[in-house]
């Protein structure tokens, strides 16, 4: 059987490391922003031009609390894909802030900035570009509208640790760039963990704040804060798996390439530009008949994913939402069609070869 994910076998090679590192953080008795988590946001401002860094909770958490630090008036407008995971929506909606979905390029399935402009209003204040299955979206263009329109841009990375367009890193375009370590993401942590990457000082001390109960002294609150802190034993296990971050990616890129170079025409695969350089978080192939692709794919002993099934603005959550009662049918075309692939770095070249001899065969 090949699993679309087996995270025991993504974590087996680092396991030596990762046990030591628990050891000390036990024995330490820090648990709670101490060193681990201040090595961490080292480490990763480091991987990343040296941008102010901090750890969080989660990616939702990395989303929601940048946009918080930002202090934008409730029911400001905040550009986002329609096709984005749902916390990318979530983070806008508990800022009390709507969300307006643009819709992503049918090729990049990034969102389109073409369509970025005719969807600002006098209440909009920031885009959140999404760089999905992580590949980078088209950040020049991004840029500039958001400098022509004085709008704050806060770059969703959960799925682009490391990946690059223009030669530079994702987190590092916008003002904020929010990361996720899920277990899953490519750099994954043994639990929940996110943070967030600020380029301007008094926005990084006030993320530092707002993740302590709004608390810049111990006891001392200034603002309405959340308990939102990366914990010491995951930031000592982010600082070991960082190291290998570009070893994960460039595994991953390699069964990418295989994927891509020989998979019959009748699979759309993702888009390649000279452009990016995309660390495929996620694989994903479409095809019309994309449920019985899965099904035969099982029934071959291949597991696959599905990202999205149901896109957001089909979610029963948000079904009293005005904001998101527009027709979005790319993002419908990609929800409908879209597949995911094992792409993981426990899987091996044959793993992949044997994959695509099942897929070529459908
Ligand atoms: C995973 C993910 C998130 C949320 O991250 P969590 O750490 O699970 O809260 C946000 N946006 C995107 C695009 C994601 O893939």
């Amino acid at each position: 059987m090949i699993y679309y994910e087996n995270l025991k076998e993504v974590n087996r090679p680092f396991i030596e490391e990762l046990k030591t590192s628990s050891i000390d953080v036990i024995a330490s008795g820090q648990y709670i922003l101490g060193e681990r988590v201040k090595q961490f946001e080292e480490d990763f401002s480091q991987y990343h031009n040296n941008i102010s860094c901090s750890g969080v909770a989660s990616g939702l958490d990395a989303i929601t609390i940048s946009l918080k630090t930002c202090n934008f008036p409730s029911h400001s407008e905040v550009i986002v894909p329609s096709n984005t995971y749902i916390a990318t929506i979530l983070s806008i909606l508990q800022n009390q802030l709507i969300p307006v979905l643009v819709e992503p390029r049918l090729d990049t399935y990034n969102i389109d900035p073409s369509k970025i402009e005719e969807n600002i209003t006098p209440r909009t204040r920031a885009i959140v570009p999404v760089h999905l299955y992580g590949k980078v979206c088209e950040m020049d263009f991004i840029e500039a509208i958001a400098q022509k329109y004085n709008l704050k841009v806060i770059e969703d990375c959960a799925q682009a640790h490391g990946a690059q367009y223009l030669e530079r890193k994702a987190g590092t375009f916008g003002d904020f760039g929010a990361f996720s370590f899920y277990p899953t993401k490519n750099l994954g942590a043994l639990g929940d963990g996110g943070a967030i990457l600020a380029k301007n000082k008094s926005h990084d001390m006030t993320i530092k704040t707002l993740r302590n109960y709004g608390s810049h002294e111990k006891y001392f609150n200034k603002i309405i804060g959340y308990n939102s802190r990366l914990d010491e034993i995951q930031a000592a296990f982010l600082s070991v798996k960082l190291k290998h971050l570009n070893e994960i990616n460039n595994h991953k890129k390699k069964l990418a390439s295989l994927y891509h170079n020989h998979l019959k025409s009748d699979f759309i695969k993702p888009h390649i530009s000279s452009k990016n350089d995309d660390v495929y978080h996620i694989y994903n192939i479409r095809h019309p008949k994309r449920d019985s692709l899965k099904k035969y794919l099982l029934e071959h002993g291949i597991s696959t994913e599905i990202h999205y099934p149901i896109p957001p603005h089909h979610q029963e959550a948000f079904k009293s939402l005005t904001c998101l009662k527009q027709a979005y049918p790319i993002s419908e075309e990609i929800h409908r069609t879209t597949l995911s692939l094992p792409i993981s770095f426990a899987h091996t070249v044959d793993d992949i070869l044997h994959t695509i001899e099942v897929l070529n065969k459908f």
